[in-house]
């Protein structure tokens, strides 16, 4: 059913998203510093802070910046965006360093992303883990929500499988703040039907998310079994655990995080990427929801961000 969602509401909807995001991100990357144990944070002892964000969250930061210019993906820009407020230090892979300092030389980004991995485009992370604030914008439509997340992830992943994770995790986002708009929690399941549906059949994000959906109810364990948690750094090996997780948890932000923590893998972006959806729907501050206490450890924002 189609309804209006003024900017405002898109707005408020995809701040709660990227607090969720910066927060998992942050807390996430905690758990990379030596002598720190997922054990604590399971028991309720936090890491002391700040908790410094990273990539993840630079990058939310200029997706969620494009939309309240602009109310939708100019390429282009978000290609010079991404480039140019890139820091390096915060913890960006080689692969993605290279396209970025292409696009910020003059290199046109369709150019840069498509020779990215040997002429075959990147598969990593870096289009899923900064979409969630994307998808929760879109929330009155998830066909608006992929087509854009397909514009935000292409300036850098040339990969389809780079792209479906953006894809997925935007449509997730959608699909959870569309329910928090509603005054309902979705069911696990028709949640991950809902992503698939979205997906490219072809592609093995569409494989893991139906996958996944067969392991509602499972051990944490034996979804990282079947397909992975992050540690390879694909798209393939990240987006459908974070589906997992995040509907598994869509209304305890504390209890999904944990989960990423517990996984392992590549925690910050796992993180990150649960963190938005869960807070599209959960929110910040609220039961359930991002707690204020973590988002006051949190590394503030960076102030373009707005
Ligand atoms: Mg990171």
């Amino acid at each position: 059913m189609a309804f209006t969602l003024y900017p405002d509401t898109r707005l408020a909807l995809a701040r709660d998203a990227l607090a969720g995001l910066s927060v998992g991100d942050a807390l996430g990357s905690q758990y990379f510093v030596p002598g720190r144990q997922p054990a604590d944070l399971a028991d309720g002892r936090l890491p002391p802070p700040p908790w410094q964000w990273t990539d993840d969250t630079e990058m939310a930061c200029s997706v969620l910046a494009a939309l309240a210019e602009a109310g939708r993906i100019d390429r282009d820009a978000l290609a010079l965006s991404f480039a140019e407020r890139c820091e390096p230090y915060r913890g960006y892979g080689p692969g993605a360093v290279r396209i970025l300092r292409l696009i910020r030389t003059g290199t046109p980004w369709p150019v840069a992303a498509a020779a990215a991995f040997d002429g075959q485009g990147s598969c990593g992370n870096g289009a899923a883990m900064r979409v969630g604030p994307l998808g929760a914008y879109f929330a009155d439509s998830t066909s608006r929500a992929a087509a854009q997340a397909r514009a935000s992830a292409e300036v850098t992943h040339a990969h389809p499988e780079g792209v479906a994770g953006a894809v997925a995790v935007a449509v997730a986002a959608a699909l959870a703040a569309r329910a928090r708009l509603d005054g309902y929690r979705p069911d696990p399941a028709r949640l991950l039907a809902g992503v698939a549906a979205a997906l490219d059949p072809a592609t093995e994000v569409h494989r893991g998310v139906r996958r996944v959906a067969g392991l509602l109810g499972r051990q944490l364990a034996e979804v990282v079994d079947a397909v992975g948690n992050g540690s390879r750094v694909t798209a393939q090996d990240t987006v459908a655990f974070t589906c997992w997780v995040a509907a598994t948890h869509l209304d305890d932000y504390p209890a999904a995080i944990r989960a990423c923590v517990e996984a392992g893998g590549d925690v910050d972006t796992t993180a990150a990427i649960v963190g938005a959806v869960v807070a599209a729907y959960a929110g910040v501050g609220t039961p359930g929801g991002v707690p204020d206490d973590w988002l006051a450890a949190r590394e503030p924002l960076p102030d373009w961000v707005g």
